[in-house]
């Protein structure tokens, strides 16, 4: 029987199983003890657990300690920080660059200062977590969510945002408009129509801001992410927010774009004047993952071929794999109970793959998802589909 609040509010969640790793990140985990396949981490490239990320992590840490000890504009902005940030503005081929603790802070920090109250701000309804928390703290009073990937939608509503971008703000200045987007859809793995959104950022004089956190080190021109992948790169309205905890390897977020948008975000923002920088370790480990990118596109192809051995290979068997262009594969279940026992017995099985389920997706939209790396051989891809086949024809699933 419930015996205070909180033990109510418990009592009506559909209450996650969080596991616990024992082991470094690779192809394989250890988890309760035993090893398993691994299809849940969003290692894309292996960089989590590389030899040279983490020689490059070790060696600042002898030189520089651990912690940076306090927020960048006192003390805690480190010559590696700058580093980094050359580093990131180079690879994304951008103007100026600005490294935060984290992919979701990022967007906390960018959407945050640049958008105020009588700005406008237009979004897709998928867009992650971050990016809609960071809407609601700008209390933005003219929001457009539009319907996922929706052009023709948001054709029909181009005269509307037009007309609200004539009022003057109170202090005499227009409004700021701003489209945000993910790149990438982390639960589906489609693209956001770019190019169309960039068209229609030109035609209302707004910014595009896309968050790239599932494309970068993945999609375009040795992983430089989904606006190198559409040749938008070189745009003065283009605005792009990354994570460096998922392909990237380590932790923190950044945002790259004109260096006039970056320098003040490094003034405005209180992300970056309230919360400590960047440590040691994640910071030189990212430098050396950016640098093997640059020198070679090998890990992006290794990824991309380990995809489409995976997605061949389950839509063969009659998976329903969804609309996804990138390695996020789902696998459609929808009942939520049948997605969590699915994972149970790959789990049992030896391989390790998440169920998405409600919030994380719609009630009734229920999956499996399946993250591969550059760090899976091909074995490995195999052994892992033989055993989600068995186990899918068992719950017929398939
Ligand atoms: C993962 C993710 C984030 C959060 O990044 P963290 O570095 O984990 O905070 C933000 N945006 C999108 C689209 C993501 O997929």
């Amino acid at each position: 029987m419930p015996q205070n609040i909180f033990h109510q509010k418990l009592a009506k969640l559909s209450l996650r199983n969080i596991p616990v790793v024992e082991s470094g990140q690779g192809p394989f985990l250890k988890i309760e003890g035993r090893k398993v396949l691994n299809f849940c981490s969003n290692n894309y490239l292996g960089f989590a657990n590389h030899p040279l990320t983490k020689k490059a992590a070790i060696q600042a840490i002898k030189k520089y300690g651990v912690g940076t000890s306090s927020v960048r504009v006192l003390i805690g902005t480190h010559k590696l920080h700058l580093d980094l940030e050359k580093s990131l503005a180079d690879f994304k081929r951008t103007q100026s660059c600005l490294v935060l603790t984290g992919g979701y802070m990022t967007n906390l920090a960018a959407i945050q200062t640049l958008i105020e109250p009588e700005d406008i701000v237009i979004s897709d309804e998928l867009n992650h977590a971050s990016i809609i928390d960071a809407i609601s703290l700008t209390k933005v009073k003219h929001k457009f969510v539009y319907p996922h990937g929706d052009i023709a939608y948001l054709k029909k509503i181009i005269p509307e945002i037009k007309k609200l971008g004539l009022i003057k703000k109170a202090d005499g200045s227009k409004p700021f408009i701003l489209i945000v987007t993910d790149g990438v859809f982390s639960m589906e793995g489609d693209l956001a129509p770019l190019p169309a959104l960039a068209k229609i950022a030109d035609e209302l004089g707004a910014y595009l801001m896309v968050d790239d956190a599932h494309g970068d080190g993945i999609l375009g021109d040795h992983g430089r992410g989904i606006v190198s992948h559409f040749h938008l790169h070189g745009r003065k309205n283009i605005i792009e927010v990354g994570t460096l905890s998922k392909a990237f390897g380590a932790l923190g977020g950044f945002v790259c774009g004109p260096s006039e948008v970056i320098a003040y975000l490094k003034q405005k923002s209180r992300q970056f004047l309230f919360s400590n920088s960047l440590g040691i370790a994640d910071t030189a480990a990212i430098i050396e993952s950016i640098q093997i990118l640059q020198q070679s596109g090998a890990l992006v192809k290794k990824l991309w071929s380990n995809v489409a051995l995976l997605k061949k290979m389950l839509s063969q068997a009659g998976f329903d794999l969804g609309k996804s262009q990138t390695p996020i594969t789902p696998l459609m279940v929808g009942d939520e109970d049948l997605s969590k026992e699915f994972s149970q017995i790959l789990k049992k099985r030896g391989v390790l793959v998440s169920p998405i389920f409600f919030p994380m997706v719609a009630k009734g939209k229920a999956r499996l998802r399946l993250m591969p790396s550059a760090s899976h051989s091909q074995a490995n891809i195999k052994k892992a589909v033989e055993i989600i086949i068995k186990t899918g024809q068992e719950l017929k699933i398939i």
